[in-house]
Parts: structure tokens; sequence; C-alpha cells
């Protein structure tokens, strides 16, 4: 489209999407990470890089062969980044390694949130990882209080809930040695997200607002839209926008949030890229959020109205497959109804089966949600009529 080639630190099934999305607009990537990784196997290039994105001479090898480097996971070397545009100067990385590093570190993230007037859940930097340091948190904050590790956490694996004085001790062998921080628990009502994308000239745009819904710490279902009124999915897009604004550089930004019973909202956490509660765009609206974060990090068009639902669908669900706990490949079944149903689409990462594994994803689309929902209860197995 406009002959750049995008490299991309991560090869994913974020990094699948991407390639994906920036296919269709002819734009060439290639990616970095272990070799047969599930963007690569969909990118039929001999130029990927094989390595590891927290790695100076693997992304150096990248950046040789992009225009623009961008990222499907925050867990890539800063320092690197950096390195890598002083020595070509010429080449751009989106989202710009500075905002990659305020996010990367959990609580530095809410620190900077906080300094720009954005509300989150009142926190505290775990000074030494000592059970007596654990309980004078206890002591202020009360119990349960959420520990947390401020770097390299997703799916929940870096939390760990004190639920009372005796869980101190288990928590730091849970958590060991690494960066922690705690903060005070939340007791929210639902879980809502917002993919918001930012342009080069600095311009944010919003997708709808959903509501994401967690099994053991790991997305489980997204509705689109929220079902919340109007009022509290324009102050959650509201938030989600402002924090966005808040960091430098271009590209997309999923948003997490907690909705409170007296209807404030909280800033969980922010991912600089394309996020799992965004999978419903490929389907549910004008520009998937990958596409829109292609069109973001190549400076392509990015007009009103882009990141609307399309006309015909004005609700969506998106179900996460994962691994099946006790029988390999027992997902698939899931899969399968998926395809018998109408108004569902299978996305599979091509990833070897383990419990618990993020391996695909299923999008609903419909003109409500009842309809929508009847549709999951099929897919999950819950009612044997196929839906019309
Ligand atoms: P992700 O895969 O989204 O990056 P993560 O490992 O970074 O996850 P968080 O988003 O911090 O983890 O937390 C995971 C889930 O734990 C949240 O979606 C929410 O359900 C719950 N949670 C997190 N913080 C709190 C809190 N302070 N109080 C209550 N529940 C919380
Ligand atoms: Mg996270
Ligand atoms: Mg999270």
């Amino acid at each position: 489209m406009d002959g750049k080639t995008v490299g991309i630190l991560g090869g994913g099934q974020l990094g699948r999407m991407i390639v994906e999305a920036a296919h269709r607009l002819n734009i060439k990537t290639v990616i970095l990470d272990a070799p047969d990784s599930p963007a690569m196997q969909i990118n039929a290039l001999d130029e990927h890089v094989a390595g590891s994105f927290k790695e100076y001479e693997s992304i150096l090898k990248l950046a040789e062969k992009a225009d623009v480097l961008t990222v499907e996971i925050e867990h890539v070397d800063v320092e690197a980044l950096k390195k890598v545009k002083e020595k070509f100067p010429k080449i751009e990385i989106y989202p710009l390694p500075e905002t990659i590093k305020l996010i990367q570190d959990k609580y530095v993230q809410k620190e900077h949130l906080i300094k720009h007037g954005i509300a989150v859940t009142e926190s505290v930097a775990v000074e030494s990882n000592t059970e007596e340091a654990l309980l004078k948190i206890g002591e202020e904050y009360g119990y349960p209080f959420m520990l947390k590790s401020r770097t390299l956490a997703y799916d929940g694996r870096g939390n760990f809930v004190v639920k009372d004085k005796s869980y101190c001790k288990q928590a730091l062998e849970f958590l060991k040695d690494r960066p922690l921080y705690a903060e005070k628990w939340c007791p929210f009502t639902l879980e809502l997200a917002v993919m918001v994308v930012r342009s080069i000239q600095g311009e944010v745009f919003a997708y709808p607002t959903v509501e994401t819904i967690h099994k053991n710490n790991i997305c489980h279902l997204v509705h689109a839209p929220a079902r919340v009124p109007d009022t509290v999915a324009t102050k959650a897009s509201i938030a989600a926008k402002n924090a966005v604004k808040s960091f430098p550089g271009c590209g997309i930004f999923g948003v997490e949030m907690f909705l409170l019973p007296d209807g404030e909202i909280l800033v969980n956490e922010i991912a600089p890229r394309p996020h799992n509660s965004g999978h419903y765009t490929i389907d549910a609206c004008v520009t998937s959020q990958f596409e829109a974060h292609v069109r973001a990090v190549t400076g392509l068009p990015m007009p009103q109205g882009f990141t609307e639902f399309s006309t015909t669908t004005t609700n969506a669900i998106m179900l996460n497959i994962l691994g099946d706990k006790e029988t390999a490949n027992k997902e698939l079944e899931i899969c399968r109804r998926a395809l018998e149903t109408p108004h569902a689409s299978v996305y599979l990462y091509g990833k070897t089966t383990r419990p618990e594994r993020k391996m695909g994803h299923i999008n609903i689309v419909s003109s409500s949600m009842s309809d929508a929902d009847s549709r999951l209860s099929y897919i999950l197995g819950e009612t044997t009529e196929i839906p019309e």
C-alpha cells in the first residue's frame, strides 16, 4: 500500500492477526520470534528472524529488514529498541520505546496514570519481599488485597490474592523474587475494556466499550457493547481515551477498567498493542483493531467512524478457546459447533494444545445480544438445537 515493511516483535496470535490485516493492504511484515511461531506460519517469507524480542542482536536483525517496528507484546527489550533507533534514525518504532517502558512496569504505569489525572486502584510498591512488609500493607489496605508482579505479567500469572494475614508467606513463595506492588482490593461489579487507536497526528479513536468476563484470571468472554447504561459506556470511553492520550506515540492500545458499584470507573491496566478484548472487532466493526494498528503505525488514513460497529452488526460476543484441561484438543469440539452456527467465525492460532493455553477464539455477530447469547449457548454445548 505504501511500500513500508513492518517488523513485528513477537509472533504469537496477535502478531498473526496483524500479519493478516497488513497483507490485505499489501503491506509486508517480518517477524521476530521462535521459528514457526503463529505469525510466521501464515507469512511465507525467508526473512523472518528466529530469535528473541528480549535481545538486542535479534532486534537489530529485524530492524535491518523493516521501515517500521511494532510489538505484539510489551515484554520486549526497550533499551535495545532505543539503541536500534540511534543506529537507524530513519526507522519508526511504534508504540514508542518510552511508552512501552512506562507500561512494562505496572506500578510505574499506575504512577504515570495518576500523574495524568486518571483514576486507578490505590497501590503501593513493595519495598522488600518480606512477610513484615506485606503485613504492614495488610494493616493499611485490609484484606483481601492483591499482590502483583510489577513486570512480565499476563493472564493473572503475576497476581496473588492475599486473603488474610496467613497468606503472606504463600504469596511470597508464589511470586518469589519478582519486583512486587500491592493493590487495594477492587470490589468491581463489571470489568470493561475499550480499544483506543491513536494516529501519527495524535488523534484518538475509541472502539465501543465492551464487557470482559474472566475465568481464572484469563479472559473468557467479551460482550460488545457492554451491557451498561450509555452514560457508563461513555464515561469508560472517555477515561480510556484520556489514558491513551497520556502516552506519547501512535498505535492501538487496550484499556482494561473496573466499574464500581457507585458508577465510578478505575483503569486497571493498559496494553500498548492489540488486545484480547478487541478480537470481536474483526467481524463486528468497520475496521478491525489489527488493521487500525497497521494503519496507525504506517501513517495510513483513519477516517471518522472507522472504529464503529459495521451497519449490520450491533452486538457481538467473543469466546476465547483455551486448551482443554483434561483431554488434548477437546476444545476443537467447541470450534466445530461454532462452524455449524450461523453468524459465528472461528479463529485458530496454529499452536500446540496445552491446558488453559489460548488456542483460538470465536466471534459471534448479531443484531441483538439475546440472539448472540443463544448462539453462544449452542457453541458451548448448553443447548442442542442449532440456531437459525
Ligand atoms: P492480562 O492478561 O490482562 O495482562 P494481568 O496478568 O496483567 O492480566 P491484571 O489485569 O492485573 O493481570 O489482573 C487480572 C484480573 O484480576 C483482572 O482482570 C481482575 O479480574 C482481577 N484483579 C486485578 N486487580 C484487582 C484488584 N485490585 N481487585 C480485585 N480484582 C483484581
Ligand atoms: Mg496485564
Ligand atoms: Mg489485565
